[in-house]
């Protein structure tokens, strides 16, 4: 069967929401590394690591090693009803790095139950259905996850089941804020924040839950510091603070382990997904026990924190403080961003590079406007592929290339990609 045949009953079969890249859809079947390769045998260096969830590279052997030794155990699944070794473990390491004291780990199988467990833990925390959240943000797929993400293409808002009140993100690009410098947008968010209060909620809010870096909102973010500001106006009404970390967490900005560290604030609750299991599905919520002790009644998840999964996490832990993958993403996430702007500078048609350690975005406006331009975007997108480099695409206008590549990317890895990035930039620009 060819790719294309596969295309026409994946077409008759899934929902038509569900977005494919690409105007030829790839169908990659194998992967090493820091590459992918496709059903026609043509190798791909993996800049996206399927949407920054594939951590440690494709195939690594650590990490294979540690989940055949459990597949060899003949025990795939025994519910989280009996004790399971590897949760256990797992949860003693995620409790011990979040930062957050008397911690508990509730483990689940995707980003967005992470973040529906803790908004379920924090409204019953604070007796409130009233929640804040962020414009331009992501944060799931479920009713709730949905009702609290700020961006249109993702979200049901005019079905919204909960009670929710917007925050500027702080951003410099576009809106209120724009050219502000960095710390008059700390204090012009703040009075945001101070205003949405008094204006659009009754005052006894649960929570509020913010990405210290907009993943799927095109790598966007505020100024540093934002959440401490942000946290002492919480803290004035026992306001919850939620980090989402589904994208930010286990050293990927590089500066720090977890995106909230650069903010110079613990959250009350944190998420995590995506990066933890390496492909396997593995996501959680991290909370002070009195906090997440909440829910108020007897809850567990059939498949969270299941023994493949943690038992991969574990490894893939492992293998991220033993390599110092935060370090490398510093150091290699520096070359590839210095050289993005080198590559851009002078181009009328880039708005910004931006970003933080191994998650870079490049926004493509029309010449001299922050309009955004997702055509061209498009065409860039187009052109990696064809060049064997593979990239995200987003942001709020689908204006924006995202780059999230395993942590284990090295230098001559980064500046083969950039090199195909540049020509796929220039070209697309001149087409
Ligand atoms: N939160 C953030 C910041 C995300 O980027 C995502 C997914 O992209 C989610 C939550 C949802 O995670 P999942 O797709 O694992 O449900």
């Amino acid at each position: 069967m060819t790719s294309d045949d596969l295309l026409a009953r994946h077409r008759a079969v899934l929902p038509s929401w569900m977005p494919l890249y690409y105007a030829e859809p790839l169908e990659l079947v194998a992967g090493s590394g820091r590459r992918v390769t496709d059903a026609a045998g043509r190798t791909y260096l993996d800049f996206f690591g399927g949407v920054l969830t594939t951590m440690v590279g494709h195939d690594i052997p650590e990490i294979r090693e540690a989940v055949e030794q459990q597949l060899r155990t003949g025990l795939v699944h025994t519910s989280t009803l009996y004790l399971i070794r590897q949760q256990v473990e797992l949860a003693e390491k995620i409790a011990r790095l979040s930062g957050i004291p008397d911690a508990r780990v509730f483990f689940t199988n995707s980003g967005t139950e992470a973040n529906e467990a803790a908004l379920l833990v924090a409204t019953n925390h604070r007796r409130s259905h009233q929640i804040l959240a962020v414009r331009n943000s992501y944060h799931g797929r479920s009713y709730a996850t949905m009702g609290v993400t700020g961006n249109r293409g993702w979200s049901a808002s005019a079905l919204n089941p909960l009670q929710v009140a917007w925050l500027h993100s702080g951003e410099r690009l576009r809106g209120l804020l724009a050219r502000l410098d960095a710390a008059d947008r700390v204090d012009a968010a703040v009075e945001d924040l101070r205003e949405v209060l008094a204006t659009q909620t009754a005052g006894d809010v649960a929570c509020l839950i913010a990405e210290p870096v907009q993943g799927v909102g095109g790598f966007v973010h505020g100024p540093d510091g934002l959440f401490a500001a942000w946290k002492k106006v919480l803290d004035e009404h026992g306001i919850l603070l939620i980090s989402d970390e589904v994208q930010t967490g286990w050293g990927r900005t590089g500066e720090h382990f977890w995106g909230y560290q650069a903010h110079g604030v613990t959250p009350d609750l944190l998420t995590f997904a995506k990066g933890i299991g390496n492909g396997f599905a593995l996501a959680g919520v991290v909370g002070r026990a009195e906090v997440l002790e909440s829910v108020p009644a007897i809850s567990f998840s059939t498949f969270g924190g299941n023994p493949v999964s943690t038992a991969a996490g574990n490894a893939v832990l492992d293998y991220l403080l033993d390599h110092d993958l935060q370090g490398n993403a510093a150091r290699v996430g520096a070359i590839l961003g210095d050289g993005l702007r080198a590559a851009v500078a002078g181009l009328d048609e880039v708005a910004e590079v931006r970003g933080k350690g191994l998650m870079l975005a490049v926004e493509f406006v029309h010449p001299g406007t922050v309009e955004p331009d997702a055509a061209l975007t498009t065409r860039v997108f187009e052109a990696c592929r064809a060049g064997g480099l593979l990239v995200g695409k987003g942001g709020l206008y689908g204006n924006v290339i995202r780059m999230g590549p395993p942590l284990t990317l090295t230098e001559d890895e980064a500046r083969e990609g950039l090199a195909i990035m540049a020509d796929a930039i220039r070209a697309s620009i001149e087409a």
